[in-house]
Order: structure tokens, then C-alpha cells, then sequence
């Protein structure tokens, strides 16, 4: 039977035929300035550090890791939690990782009256640059904990895949989600294209580290993010599109053919949930609202704003006018810097992290658009 895998793979080998409109040259030459930071520089004398996975197995808890090569397997009870807590650095406690079982997925993501909104999109495995981005623009202190107040962090897809370090970003914002919290801000982690084809057995796009780590454990990589995993149940009850005030934030975009078929917001995160993320292509393929919302005018895969030589500012209006709302907010196509379109009704996010660029973060204060450059100096936007 095909898998939903299958298409998602060869959608994104296949999947960049417009020819590139607006950023084709800046773009073109940034990919091929920095490509050679796009492959690890590990080789196999490399040690293998990884984890912690913390999963239900015949109903107890157990955690398992990666320490110099070798794999250690344990229970994992309430006496033991600190020693695990200290090893990886955890912002969480023994309870919350029960809370990741519990957690029902919300289709309805409306936020208002925000009056700080920070975002990062495509980290792809890079930790490092993802803390320093979130320490210069104030977002976390030095301990990596939540200083953000009130404000809300938006994590715009595409955690997964390329990077190294893939295990310690979702560990992070796992516990600092909590934190988020108690201090009355938020952290939205919405799932991108390389979410969906973990999730959904596609890894053809995991950092050799992580092949090695599948050697070591005897498990596919994305067994390690199962529905009996922590972090693997807590993906699943996550979103694709949510908005805060007058902003859509969605991965890859919102194509005029999505609103053609009056998908809202709404809509569309009940049915990535409950009819795509997972299930078998022969399935989705009966469907044409799976169809297209699995294809390149998808939310998590659509480069039309970029790429589409014929889009015009009317369709952004149509579509802005369908959710009513102001801006788009996208990540997923690269660019050389946070970029505004037809005066910021589209804003592109993906400044090249997965590069190994130093990165940049989107910060709104007060319906303000502001570049949040890695040494934590703003540019407006
Ligand atoms: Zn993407």
C-alpha cells in the first residue's frame, strides 16, 4: 500500500517547478555560497551523544539514550527523573511528561491582544542557532528559560530533519511551552512539511547522525516520535495554522485554491489531524480536500508567493479577505533575509538557518514588523 511518505518524498525532490520570480538571483547565489554547509562535516569516527526518549512500553514509562555510541535503556520513575532532568538539561518536570498524553489537540487557533509576538521558522536541527537567536531577542535568559513575559514565541514549522541537534530544540520548547505559560505568554509550535513526513514515516531528509542513531537503537527514526513517545504524542496534538491579532501563521502558505474550497483555519488543522497526518496516500487520495492540502498548494508546501511569476497582489487581497486578516506570515522558502511582499501582507520567514546561517527572527511589538537580526539588533521592517 502507498504511504502518505511516498508523495510527501517525492513532492519535495519534484516540487520546485515555478521558476523563481522575486528572489531567483539572491536566492540561487545564496544556496550556492552556503551549500557546502548544508551536509554534516561528521564522519563515522564521530561519538554519538542523543536523547533522551521517553516513551510508554507495556504501560510503564521508560527513557532510553545515546551516551559515546552506546545505548542505555531504563525505567524511568519519579527516583530517577532528576539524574535524566540534570543529564539533558530539561525545563520540565515528572508530571508533564504524562500532561503529553493528555493533551487534546485545539483545530480553533485564535489568539488576540498580543501585544509581543517573536517568531523563528525552519530551524531544521540547527540548537545553536536557534538559542542564540531566542537569547539576543530576548526571549530566553542564559539557562534557557522563558523572559518573554506575556509575549508569545511562534515556531513556524520545520523543527525536523537536516540538523543535528533535532532532539534538543523539541526537548526545549517542550518544557519552555510550560514555562510560557505560567508567565502568561504562549509558545505556538506549528507543524511544517518536515513535521508531517516524520510523523508520517518519511525520512529521507534526517541528519546522518540520526541514521547512526537508528543503528544503535534498532529503531527507525520515526519510531522514536511514536503516538507512545512524549514528544511524539505531544507533535500530534499540534496545529498548521494559527492566528495571533490581525497575523495568519502558517508554514509554507495559503493558496487561493485552498480558499476556492472555504477551508478556514479551522478546517484545516481538524483535518491535517484527523485525516492526513499518518495515514496511507490510498486513503487521502479518495479525498480532494486531502489532495490538495497534501499537494504544493498546501498550506506547508505552497511557494507561490515567491515563485509564482503570474501571482498578483489581488490574490493576496482575496485570499487576506477570506480569513479576515492583514498579513500572512510564512516560513519554508528560503530567502536572504525576513522579506515583506506587496507591503507586508505576506512576510517570508526562512532566513536560511538551515544553512547554517546566523538567522533571523520576526518580532512584532505593538502591530510593528521588526527584523531580529542573531546579535539582537532590530531593523524595521
Ligand atoms: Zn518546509
Amino acid at each position: 500500500m502507498k504511504q502518505l511518505k511516498n508523495i510527501l518524498c517525492s513532492k519535495i525532490k519534484t516540487g520546485t517547478g515555478y521558476f523563481p520570480l522575486l528572489f531567483s538571483l539572491a536566492t540561487v547565489f545564496f544556496i550556492t555560497v552556503t551549500a557546502s554547509g548544508t551536509n554534516c562535516t561528521e564522519n563515522d569516527t564521530v561519538i554519538i551523544n542523543d536523547g533522551p526518549y521517553i516513551y510508554f512500553d507495556y504501560d510503564a514509562l521508560k527513557v532510553k539514550w545515546i551516551e559515546n555510541n552506546h545505548l542505555v535503556e531504563e525505567n524511568l520513575t519519579i527516583f530517577n527523573f532528576d539524574k535524566i532532568k540534570n543529564r539533558f538539561n530539561l525545563l520540565n518536570n515528572f508530571n508533564d511528561l504524562f500532561n503529553a498524553f493528555l493533551i487534546p489537540p485545539v483545530f480553533r487557533q485564535s489568539y488576540r491582544n498580543v501585544d509581543s509576538i517573536a517568531l523563528v521558522s525552519d530551524v531544521h536541527g540547527q540548537y545553536d542557532i536557534y538559542t542564540n537567536l531566542l537569547k539576543k531577542n530576548g526571549i530566553i535568559d542564559d539557562n534557557l528559560s522563558w523572559k518573554f513575559g506575556k509575549g508569545h514565541l511562534v515556531v513556524l514549522g520545520d523543527v525536523f530533519d537536516r540538523g543535528g541537534k533535532v532532539t534538543e530544540i523539541f526537548w526545549h520548547l517542550f518544557g519552555l511551552e510550560k514555562q510560557a505559560r505560567k508567565s502568561g505568554g504562549r509558545v505556538h509550535l506549528l507543524l511544517g512539511n518536515h513535521e508531517v513526513m516524520i510523523l508520517s514515516q518519511a525520512t529521507s531528509y534526517i541528519h546522518n547522525k540520526y541514521e547512526k542513531v537508528e543503528n544503535i537503537t534498532g529503531t527507525d527514526y520515526y519510531e522514536l516520535y511514536s503516538a507512545n513517545s512524549v514528544l511524539g504524542s505531544w507533535l500530534r496534538s499540534k496545529p498548521v495554522i494559527a492566528s495571533i491579532n490581525d497575523i495568519i501563521f502558517v508554514h509554507g502558505g495559503l493558496s487561493v485554491d485552498v480558499v476556492k474550497r472555504k477551508m478556514k483555519i479551522t478546517k484545516i488543522n481538524r483535518l491535517y489531524h484527523e485525516k492526513i497526518i499518518g495515514k496511507d496516500y490510498s486513503f487521502i487520495e479518495q479525498n480532494d480536500d486531502l489532495l490538495l492540502l497534501t499537494d504544493e498548494k498546501g498550506p506547508l508546501w505552497y511557494r507561490g508567493y515567491f515563485f509564482d511569476k503570474n501571482f498578483e497582489e489581488s490574490r493576496i487581497d482575496s485570499i487576506l479577505k477570506f480569513y479576515k486578516k492583514k498579513h500572512i506570515v510564512v516560513g519554508h522558502t528560503v530567502t536572504r533575509e525576513i522579506v515583506s511582499l506587496f507591503d507586508k501582507k505576506i512576510i517570508g520567514c526562512d532566513a536560511g538557518i538551515m544553512y547554517r546561517k546566523p538567522g533571523e527572527m520576526l518580532i512584532v511589538k505593538n502591530g510593528v514588523f521588526h527584523r531580529g537580526l542573531s546579535n539582537g539588533k532590530r531593523i524595521k521592517l
